[in-house]
């Protein structure tokens, strides 16, 4: 069934490409068909498991008035039960299941009964009886109404059912009633109702909910956020369409940047458009680690200045590089660069995947580049403890669900001219008439085949993505041979460049049969920093295809510390096929040294210049850094000191 998938830009919005529905996409293998098998048989049911234990779903019960006593938890504790909700609708889509659509019936029955006369719905806020948004700088209403909203839009479109949209339209018409120009003009602390209510409309076609996500846009950054922390955390320092860059808690910023970017595609803002561009740039140059990790800092868990980038205290929450790649995808079909789509895949496979375990069900809430030898767990979220299955503020572990649930949506997009391949995983894509199946061991080889299964009469383009690491990749065209002719003998091109950063684009009258073959160089390639980012001066980073590796303290030589180590730039890399290591990996050898310190000696605070002592040679071993925690939480880092 070829269902929508998220982010539906109505016939009328500024987009250069579409995506293709959700359900004409099919990941059939490779790492992320075994992740998201795992999320749909592990994570999902344990997730719902979850929200019990941790309450969130009582506290629905006690306002539907079926269960009593107080509300327990986070206030915007129901927005987890929706963003469960969310993943459990996109995986009905994927594969529809009578015991999931029975979840999604049960709680959409409970949330009905759970919302008050006039649409209102928040079980905490109904259940303290507080004044309702007298704290809406911290008490999330609108955020927790949008992640209802966007379970709704994906319950709609995987289910073809109106139970929960006709609950979120509820929620919605309660909010048009109430807030936008000459009505209450406050401003949720936490983004995401922007995106939601883009979305709603889309889905319905009801435009007063584009209206009040552009009134929620055009007013946030004139300071009017106030009772709570600096108006930067909440980005309300600088109007939307005036800031050149990120700033405050990285979530909520690229949810903003998210929502505004949905705004700008269905009225045409150019304008606002040309800003998130600006402000997308200056992110992923000045504010993102390699791994693609959102929000150096522990402190309002937000984006630092220009550079700052730590590796041993970065915090890149998972739902950062989440919401990276909700805001990257709408700018890609908005502006049709391809470095959106570099943005997505360095996000993806690094700064989302490091996130949760291959078995689905333990989490990171933070994903540090660096832990120390000596380190101390001293906080629930310290990436020392490894990955846990919940977390008292529980805002990831869904959110990497509806992410898995919904990742056919990122793969591929149209326009009139044909289709775009962004994301290489083997599967099978339709766009209209024109249908395709990939076969690629990306991301540990880099050949890419794709073969035409179905063809539209006339000409169409298929476009696929260069990334921008690919120096050396090449494209070749086979068509299928005609009867008594060799394949490829006639018109059929040899390997011929194509240049990375881009989209390698071939037009023709496509024939079932014809393939295209991307050959992208996936070997170790040492990367260096900015040389404005401090914490990796004197380092370099091993990536290898879009993946950032990291030594691990369990790979390398007995007695040699991760913070003794060093890498020799000079030394070649080596590669070892490991289908036996971490669900089957590419493990990487490299040249290296280890400096033994003394530590009987004075400490080093002195003014003397001594040199470290000489290295002696030791062979560094590297695995994917996604994969670091999965034999224990030791010692790690990606940035590594040179000789
Ligand atoms: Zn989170």
């Amino acid at each position: 069934m070829a269902y929508a998938g998220p982010v539906r830009p109505t016939d009328n919005a500024a987009v250069v490409w579409r995506p293709v529905p959700a359900g004409a996409a099919r990941i059939t293998g490779g790492p992320l068909a075994a992740r998201q098998r795992n999320n749909r048989t592990a994570a999902i049911p344990a997730g719902l498991k979850q929200l019990h234990e941790a309450k969130n779903i009582h506290n629905l019960e006690v306002a539907a008035g079926r269960a009593s006593g107080e509300p327990i938890g986070p206030i915007f504790a129901d927005s987890d039960v929706h963003k469960w909700l969310e993943a459990a609708a996109w995986e009905y889509g994927r594969e529809a299941d009578e015991s999931l659509l029975d979840d999604l019936l049960a709680l959409t029955e409970l949330l009905a009964a759970a919302q008050a006369e006039d649409g209102y719905l928040d079980s905490v806020v109904q259940l303290r009886h507080d004044e309702r948004y007298s704290e809406l700088h911290m008490s999330h209403e609108h955020y927790c109404a949008g992640h209802l909203i966007q379970a709704a839009v994906a319950y709609s479109r995987t289910t073809g059912r109106t139970e929960l949209l006709d609950v979120a339209r509820r929620v919605a018409d309660h909010l048009v009633a109430t807030f936008g120009p000459d009505r209450n003009p406050a401003l949720d602390g936490h983004p995401v109702i922007e995106m939601a209510l883009v979305e709603l409309y889309r889905e319905t076609g009801e435009r007063a909910y584009l209206d009040l996500a552009k009134h929620f846009v055009d007013t946030r950054g004139r300071a009017t956020i106030t009772g709570g922390r600096e108006v930067a955390y909440y980005s309300d320092r600088v109007p939307v369409r005036e800031a050149t860059t990120v700033e405050g808690h990285s979530v909520r910023a690229v949810y903003l940047a998210a929502g505004a970017a949905d705004v700008a595609a269905e009225t045409g803002d150019a304008e606002l458009l040309a800003a998130l561009e600006t402000q997308y740039d200056s992110m992923a140059r000045q504010k993102q680690y390699i791994t693609g990790g959102l929000g150096s800092r522990w402190d309002g868990e937000a984006f630092g200045d220009p550079y700052e980038l730590p590796n041993d205290r970065a915090y890149a929450e998972t739902c950062a590089a989440i919401g990276g790649v909700q805001w990257a995808w709408r700018m890609l079909l908005a502006t049709g660069k391809a470095s959106y789509a570099d943005q997505i895949e360095r996000m993806l496979y690094n700064g989302i995947l490091s996130g949760v375990s291959l078995a689905g069900t333990e989490y990171f809430y933070v994903n540090t580049l660096h832990l120390r030898d000596g380190f101390t767990p001293d906080h629930d979220r310290n990436p020392g403890r490894g990955r846990v299955g919940w977390f008292a503020c529980a805002c990831c572990p869904p959110n990497v669900m509806r992410t898995f649930s919904s990742l056919e949506g990122y793969l591929a997009s149209t326009d009139a001219d044909g289709l775009q391949l962004h994301q290489y995983v083997p599967g099978r894509i339709e766009a209209g008439e024109l249908e395709v199946s990939v076969e690629t061991e990306y991301p540990w080889q880099g050949t890419i085949a794709v073969t035409v299964d179905a063809a539209p009469a006339g000409e169409t383009a298929i476009s696929l993505r260069v990334p921008e690491w690919a120096d050396g990749a090449t494209l070749r065209t086979i068509p299928q041979a005609e009867p008594g002719e060799a394949q490829g003998s006639s018109t059929g091109s040899g390997p011929e460049a194509v240049a990375p950063g881009g989209y390698a684009t071939v037009r023709r009258s496509w024939r079932p049969g014809d393939r295209l073959v991307l050959e992208l160089p996936i070997k170790p390639r040492l990367t260096r920093a900015d040389s404005r980012v401090d914490a990796d001066r004197g380092c370099l980073a091993i990536e290898r295809g879009p993946l950032v590796y990291a030594l691990e303290q369990v790979d390398q030589p007995d007695g040699v510390k991760i913070d003794d180590l060093r890498l020799d730039p000079t030394g070649e890399i080596t590669e070892e096929v490991r289908p036996d290591l971490l669900g089957g990996i590419v493990v990487l050898h490299a040249r290296g040294g280890v400096v033994r310190h003394d530590d009987s000696a004075p400490p080093r605070h002195d003014h003397d210049h001594q040199p470290d002592p000489a290295a002696e040679p030791v062979e560094l071993t590297a695995v994917p850094y996604h994969l670091w925690a999965h034999r224990g939480a030791e010692p790690m880092r990606v940035w590594i000191p040179l000789l």
